[in-house]
């Protein structure tokens, strides 16, 4: 086989569909529940909040969904993305495994993130509306939104949490640049957050906050609507663009995946390289084992309840079958921010319980140590968020050394660190400690549940 450490599609054959993994499911997933009749919700349920076309495609059965054009014409800037060999990882590690990521890193916000922001900017433009609302923790979410509204025309309104708007401009920066206005949450701008100011003026926000108030004003305001960047099956539909490509640079690659890994927070990442190979797996194409990682601090799949749950702190969501701390819950403030969500996509929990997938958890300080050596080694500077794959990956392939087997690892990077740096640069120093999740702290959230 010749010595290839890249794969990369023409842009002519990129896929031009997404996958919904849901009709190949031996059953399908509990159905989101009203919070106050406790009844499955209808689509006029979801109306004020999100365009008809994203509400079919959440409750959808057919298999595939076709790309829009405008849509593709988008994602052409930066996809197909690449698939790489990590050579110079394997020699440094001396395993025969073969190991090779898909690097979602090269999009303009540098991210996996706006493989749903684009088409969710498309469909509201498509519907009349003229103004999105969201919130965003670190940043990566709301820089997306804002890239894919400037694309379609839209107004883009951020609310973010606001230690990270004190602490780490450089994302809000980028938002404004591309068009977007940004707040920091709480706000005097809704009644939520004048509420949570009135009894706490200093009030650093969370992400549950955040999320009350980009709500409320897709709610009340004309031709607004609100966009979520991660959890919901729809977002995890637009997201299988990443192993649909993977898939066919596989078949470049002339290899198989054994074993895929990929980093939870709320599931998009991996669900969207995951479930096009789960496909295969099920039609008895191939056998690769799938397993997700989680932070230690936030180990919502392997200590989380399988229950009904808000998707935010106020209870103002509908209610999600999924693997929760409690909506309650706050995390330790890790360093990988968009791993600190309290709940799991309802499709990935689903997929969990069927025993489809496994889940492991890691601390911190191993997941910055994989992340400085595959720096050293690759020349990419991971995501905190995809270092918690990198680090499982790295356990495999050693394993592998151990054991002799050439096993092939397949793992999802779904970003890049440039703006992330005060991370490393704690690790760097010494400063990262490892939090694992006390008991009490964990029966005190779940005893909160609806
Ligand atoms: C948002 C984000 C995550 C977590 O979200 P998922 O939906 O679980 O993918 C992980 N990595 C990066 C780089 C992110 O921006």
């Amino acid at each position: 086989m010749a010595e290839r450490t890249k794969y990369i599609l023409d842009e002519a054959d990129m896929p031009a569909r997404w996958y919904n993994v849901v009709p190949d499911l031996p059953e399908p997933p509990p159905p989101p529940l009203h919070p106050g009749t406790r009844e499955p919700i209808g689509p006029d349920d979801l109306a004020p909040l999100f365009p008809q076309a994203l509400i079919a495609q959440e409750v959808t059965t057919e298999r595939y969904v076709d790309i829009p054009e405008e849509v593709l014409d988008v994602y052409r800037l930066w996809r197909p993305s690449p698939l790489f060999r990590a050579r110079r990882l394997e020699k440094a590690l001396g395993t025969p495994a073969r190991i090779y990521y898909k690097y979602e890193g090269v999009s303009p916000v540098g991210s996996h993130k706006p493989n749903t922001a684009v088409p969710q900017a498309f469909y509201n433009a498509a519907e009349g509306v003229t103004r999105l609302t969201t919130e965003t923790g670190a940043g990566q979410w709301g820089s997306a939104l804002a890239f894919a509204c400037a694309t379609f025309g839209l107004e883009c309104e951020v609310w973010q949490v606001r230690a990270s708007y004190d602490q780490k401009p450089y994302r809000k920066l980028m938002m404004e640049t591309f068009g977007a206005t940004v707040h920091p949450s709480p706000s005097e701008l809704t009644a939520s957050g004048r509420v949570i100011l009135a009894a706490d003026p200093a009030s650093t926000g969370s992400l549950g906050i955040a999320i009350s108030e980009a709500v409320e004003q897709a709610a009340q305001a004309e031709n607004t609507r609100y966009a979520l960047g991660s959890v919901l099956n729809h977002v995890l539909l637009h997201q299988t663009i990443i192993g649909e490509e993977a898939l066919k640079q596989f078949e470049l690659a002339g290899d198989t995946p054994d074993v895929l890994v990929g980093c939870t927070g709320g599931g998009s990442n991996f669900g969207g390289l995951a479930f096009p190979f789960l496909r295969e797996k099920l039609a008895g194409r191939m056998d690769p084992v799938i397993r997700a990682v989680e932070p230690a601090a936030c180990p919502t799949l392997t200590r989380g309840k399988y229950a009904y749950d808000f998707g935010d702190t106020a209870g103002l969501t509908p209610l999600l079958k999924m693997h929760t701390l409690g909506h309650d819950f706050i995390p330790d403030p890790i360093h990988a921010g968009g791993l600190r969500y309290h709940g799991m996509s309802p499709l990935i929990s689903h997929i969990y319980e069927l025993g489809l997938i496994e889940a492991l958890a890691i601390g911190q300080e191993d997941c910055f140590a994989a992340g400085v050596q595959f720096a050293r080694t690759e020349g990419i500077i991971p995501a905190p968020e995809p270092t918690h794959a990198l680090a499982a990956c790295i356990q495999e392939a050693l394993r592998c050394k151990e054991t002799g087997e050439d096993k092939v690892i397949l793992t999802a990077l779904c970003g890049h660190a440039h703006l992330d740096l005060p991370a490393y640069g704690a690790y760097l120093a010494g400063n990262i400690s490892d939090h694992e999740l006390p008991e009490e702290a964990l029966a005190q959230s779940l005893a909160g549940l609806p």
